[in-house]
């Protein structure tokens, strides 16, 4: 598999080096240079493949040779070796498919399962590597529990001060071992941009193989494409051809995985690139004029990003597809109001608990299928009791914890407290 820089295009690298890597020159994505196209016949054989039968065969024609089929199938083998999604039918022509039932609660235990996989695989060198990530909520965790215990692999979590819930913090500023935390006082924007320096320092790469973990990460991506084709899988045969898909975006990882799944064939009408408040994305595409505004705090925490990394991707597929705006995307922010407005809605018309991101998807789903023949489906991309604070206040209910997130609830936490300044976390990246 060869992937370019997509801000430098004469950059190309193999599916090995991109993952070592993260990013390119000039902090540039990567991209896949090919994207594997498949027919009509053979996507329905597909879909009628198990999931991890099915994710094998995705991820063989992306990886070709570089790695044997051997160690990708038992790659993915162990990385999805947790409940995989499920379908929640809500109501006629809508449904929600739960990517929330991994060891951390959200989607994100897909991507970086595999990554880490791939990873400790890929790490026949003796120098350690640090895998040094930012988390608006959910990655750190993922993250955390995906690397925990392995060899020579060190994991550094940086999240905003006060702006993440306490079971999001509980499930990985607990674990200790191999798994460095660490409070910035400030906004998640803020700790990407700490950890962007950290990969231009020469000391800090000299010392330690620098790895980021952050949906940057091409690995990531390409195991996120399965699911979308276990849409397919789990949902009636009648439906296939009438399929729009909601995606509630942060740094838009989410969305580049759905899209390329529909150019390698996977027949999704249309996507719906849902955000909250920090609508970066739906004002530029309004407007065509790029302005971030300073990020704002929402219930929907793990989307209070205003300058998504994945952006460029997204651009690039759209570009590659010829792809026209409302036609294959559409695009729409919510506001605070509106996504209690609506999770009280699932709730009290469909007896479905379900949590803000969820519901700004399930918001602009609803406004979009008005008078169409479509049938909607809204990711879910986590556990409800991950934000335990804010839907028992919305819903005047009281949560049940699962038994997965119990354990950690009564664990200290183990988090170094820094402002967000480069020297500070130099300092620790360093002292060990
Ligand atoms: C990470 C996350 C998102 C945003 O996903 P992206 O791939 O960053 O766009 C949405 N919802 C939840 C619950 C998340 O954890």
């Amino acid at each position: 598999m060869n992937l370019y820089n997509l801000k430098d295009i004469k950059e190309k690298v193999n599916f090995t080096q991109a993952i070592k890597l993260g990013l390119g020159k000039k902090q540039g994505l990567f991209f896949p240079e090919i994207i594997p196209k498949i027919s009509k016949k053979k996507i329905k054989k597909l879909i009628n493949k198990n999931f991890i039968t099915r994710s094998q065969k995705i991820l063989s024609m992306f990886i070709g040779s570089e790695i044997k089929k051997k160690t990708i199938n038992s790659s993915i083998q162990s990385s999805f070796s947790f409940p995989g999604p499920k379908i929640s039918y809500i109501k006629k022509n809508i449904a929600c498919c739960e990517l929330f039932h991994g060891p951390t609660l959200a989607f994100k235990d897909y991507g970086a399962r595999f990554m880490a996989q791939i990873l400790s695989l890929l790490n026949t060198e003796k120098k350690s590597i640090t895998i040094l990530t930012a988390t608006s909520g959910d990655t750190g965790a993922a993250v955390a529990h995906a690397f925990y215990k392995m060899k020579n692999i060190r994991v550094v979590v940086l999240y905003p001060k006060g702006k993440i819930s306490t079971i999001q913090r509980k499930l990985f500023c607990t674990l200790g071992k191999n798994i460095t935390t660490i409070s910035v006082d400030g906004n998640f924007d803020e700790c990407q941009k700490l950890v962007k320096k950290a990969f231009n320092d020469s000391d800090i790469r000299e010392y330690t193989q620098l790895n980021s973990a952050n949906s940057i990460n091409i690995s990531r991506l390409l195991a996120q494409i399965c699911y979308f084709f276990e849409i397919f899988h789990l949902v009636p045969k009648d439906l296939h051809n009438k399929i729009v898909i909601s995606v509630p975006c942060g740094n838009f990882g989410n969305l580049t995985a759905g899209l390329i799944a529909k150019s390698m064939g996977l027949p999704v009408k249309k996507f719906i690139l849902s955000t909250n408040s920090n609508n970066t994305v739906p004002r530029y595409l309004k407007t065509g004029i790029w302005n971030p505004y300073k990020t704002i705090s929402t219930i929907s925490n793990a989307m209070d990003i205003s300058r998504p990394n994945n952006w460029p991707r997204v651009q690039e597929i759209l570009k590659k597809n010829k792809w026209k705006i409302n036609k294959h995307l559409e695009y729409g922010s919510v506001s605070e109001k509106s996504t209690k407005k609506h999770l009280k809605e699932l709730f009290q018309k469909f007896n479905y608990i379900s949590e803000p991101h969820a519901s700004i998807a399930y918001t602009l789903l609803k406004k979009s299928l008005e008078k169409k023949n479509l049938y909607g489906i809204f990711l879910g991309t986590a556990h409800p009791i991950k934000f335990q604070e804010t839907v028992e206040k919305i819903l005047q209910i009281k949560l049940k914890i699962p038994n997965s997130a119990s354990n950690y609830i009564n664990l200290k936490e183990l988090s170094y407290s820094i402002k967000p300044s480069f020297h500070l976390l130099k300092k620790i990246l360093i002292k060990k």
